[in-house]
C-alpha cells in the first residue's frame, strides 16, 4: 500500500504531471489540480491535470460549497491559510436563539467537525446501499455558551455534493499513484450533477479503523481483486489528526 500524508500547511508538493485533463481528456487550457483542495490544506498538486472548464465545474458544482458548509469549522480551526485570505476569515458564523446568525472570532466560536458515514462501497460488500447511515461529530472548542445564548454551529450537508467531493480526491490520487495504467471509473460521478450511476457502488466509508496519526489528511492506494477484476481502492482520511473515520473509494480497475 502506498500512503501519502498531508502533514500541514507548508508549500505545495509536486505530484505526477498530466498531459491531458484527468476528468475530460482535453489537452488545451490545462491548469494544476490539487488532489485534496487547497482550501482544506491539501498540498499535493498535479501539474496540467485539469482543463479550466472542468476546474470550474468542480469548484462551482460541489467543492466550494462542501468546504464552506461542511468543513469550514474544521479548516479554520486547524489554521488552513489561503493565499487570498478574505478579511472576515478570523470570524465564523454561528446561530443563536431564533436562528439568529452571528459572527464570532474563530478562537472562541463553537465549531464542530461533522463527517457523514456510509456503508462501504457496494462493489466490495456485494450489496448496494445508498445514503448516510451515521455520522462522526466532534466538538472543536469548549465554548458553547456565551451571554446565556445557546449558540450552535451549523453544518449543512448535501450528500451527492459531498460524495462527488470525496470521489474527486480519490480520482486525483489514483492518477498521482498510477498515472494512465488503470481504467478510471469516477469521471461521470465527479463531472455530472445528476448521473444515473449508483455512486454508493464506488464511494463509501472504510470499515477498518484508521491508524492514529498527527497528519492533517492521509491518502492511500491499494489494489483489491474481486472476481476476475482488480479494483484500485483509495482510502481517504480527512482531518486525520482528529481520529476521524475514513472513506473508501473504488477509483479504477485493470
Ligand atoms: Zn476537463
Amino acid at each position: 500500500m502506498e500512503t501519502f500524508s498531508i502533514q500541514d500547511l507548508a508549500g505545495d508538493i509536486r505530484g505526477r504531471e498530466a498531459k491531458s485533463c484527468i476528468y475530460c481528456g482535453a489537452e488545451k487550457d490545462l491548469t494544476a489540480e490539487h488532489v485534496v483542495p487547497r482550501g482544506i490544506g491539501g498540498n499535493l498538486k498535479l501539474p496540467n491535470a485539469s482543463c479550466i472548464g472542468c476546474a470550474r465545474t468542480i469548484l462551482k458544482g460541489f467543492e466550494q460549497e462542501t468546504i464552506v458548509s461542511v468543513l469550514q469549522g474544521a479548516r479554520l480551526h486547524v489554521g488552513v491559510k489561503r493565499k487570498n485570505r478574505p478579511r472576515n476569515e478570523d470570524f465564523i458564523p454561528v446561530w443563536g436563539e431564533n436562528s439568529r446568525k452571528m459572527m464570532l472570532p474563530i478562537k472562541i466560536a463553537p465549531a464542530i467537525l461533522f463527517l457523514p458515514q456510509f456503508h462501504p462501497p457496494g462493489l466490495i460488500t456485494g450489496f448496494p446501499s445508498g445514503g448516510i447511515v451515521g455520522s462522526f461529530v466532534m466538538r472543536l472548542t469548549s465554548h458553547w455558551h456565551l451571554d446565556n445564548f445557546k449558540i450552535t454551529p451549523r453544518v449543512v450537508i448535501e450528500t451527492k455534493k459531498f460524495v462527488r467531493f470525496i470521489a474527486k480526491i480519490a480520482h486525483g490520487y489514483a492518477f498521482h499513484s498510477f498515472g494512465d495504467s488503470f481504467e478510471p471509473v469516477l469521471n461521470e460521478i465527479i463531472m455530472t450533477e445528476n448521473t444515473g450511476l449508483p455512486w454508493y457502488d464506488f464511494i463509501g466509508s472504510n470499515a477498518s479503523d484508521c491508524p492514529k496519526t498527527n497528519d492533517l489528511h492521509t491518502l492511500s492506494a491499494e489494489w483489491q481483486k474481486i472476481g476476475d477484476i482488480e479494483y484500485l481502492m483509495i482510502s481517504i482520511q480527512l482531518f486525520a489528526r482528529f481520529d476521524t473515520p475514513g472513506y473508501l473509494v473504488v477509483a479504477g480497475r485493470r
